[in-house]
């Protein structure tokens, strides 16, 4: 992406994710879902925009995509409850949590696997619907239904995650969390088109490329 100045305007400050956020997707990779929320962050310089493409670093063999609910915040928390995190929230966005899973298992922390450039496309914004345990998430692959999750089969729900989040770092207006993926995560390919709708509120659709070498 060509990022002009609006848009840098618009750049969030920073990206919190939250992994393992429901059961299904935890065990498909061979793990517990945790005892309290874990979190990691992924650059600003990932996000994409939609009709982008998201670029196979050479670096990688396996590059996973992940349809999460994304929540943009819209006011300044620091150590809030619940209750506050649920007033804070601004939007809803369809996110890709666009993950080098071979990456992420040799590293043994996912900063690389998580951080490439176009690792991270985004939808519109959209409010928040008054329930957010109804929003449902939609990954397709060339048209195909491969991810369908709700918000209310979360191990964390969304404020939970924010007022988790809010206890380690100040989360600002602007900022995004990406609240987790469900089961059915697999690998993209050159030539692929890959979608995430939250149902009703927001699309994120990009085309899959091999990084041009440089
Ligand atoms: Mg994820």
């Amino acid at each position: 992406m060509t990022a002009t100045a609006p848009e840098v305007a618009r750049r969030p400050g920073k990206i919190v994710c939250v992994g393992r956020n429901y059961l299904e997707h935890a065990r498909e990779l061979g793990n517990d879902v945790p005892e309290r929320p874990l979190i990691f962050l992924k650059p600003p310089s990932a996000l994409l925009a939609p009709g982008a493409a998201i670029e196979l670093p050479p670096d990688s063999s396996r590059v996973e995509y992940e349809g999460e609910i994304g929540i943009v915040v819209g006011a300044r928390l620091r150590h809030a409850d619940e209750t506050e995190a649920r007033a804070a929230i601004r939007g809803v966005v369809a996110l890709n949590d666009v993950t080098a899973r071979d990456l992420q298992k040799s590293d043994g922390q996912w900063t690389r696997a998580k951080g490439f450039d176009t690792f991270c496309p985004v939808g519109p914004e959209s409010p928040p619907p008054g329930d957010l345990d109804g929003l449902t998430v939609v990954t397709r692959v060339n048209g195909q239904e491969r991810q369908r999750g709700a918000a209310r089969e979360m191990a964390f729900s969304i404020p939970t995650i924010l007022a988790y989040v809010s206890r380690v770092m100040t989360l600002e207006p602007g900022d995004i969390v990406a609240t987790g993926t469900p089961a059915g995560v697999g690998p993209l390919a050159p030539g692929d088109e890959v979608e995430v709708e939250i149902v009703g509120v927001s699309l994120v659709r990009n085309p899959v490329v091999a990084a041009a070498a440089r």
